[in-house]
């Protein structure tokens, strides 16, 4: 059994389905049909999705917010 060369995923833009090489996973990459630009990401590896990234972010900015809003003691 060998590895598997391409993966399979579907382009945000145009929603067709793309075989894409798996040595441009991370990288942006460009749909055969509609030539819309897509970042390569294996969607059977959900290790660690990009909204699982963009919340943790945005968790750690409210909490800065919060600590920044905190009352000044005197
Ligand atoms: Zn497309």
């Amino acid at each position: 059994m060998s590895k598997p060369t391409y993966y399979v995923q579907e382009c945000p833009t145009c929603g067709r389905t793309l075989e894409i090489r798996v040595e441009y996973l991370g990288k942006r990459v460009v749909c055969q049909h509609c030539r819309g630009a897509l970042l390569a990401e294996d969607p059977s590896s959900r290790r660690a999705p990009a909204t699982y990234w963009s919340l943790l972010r945005r968790a750690d900015h409210l909490l800065e917010i919060a600590a920044q809003q905190r009352p000044a003691t005197q």
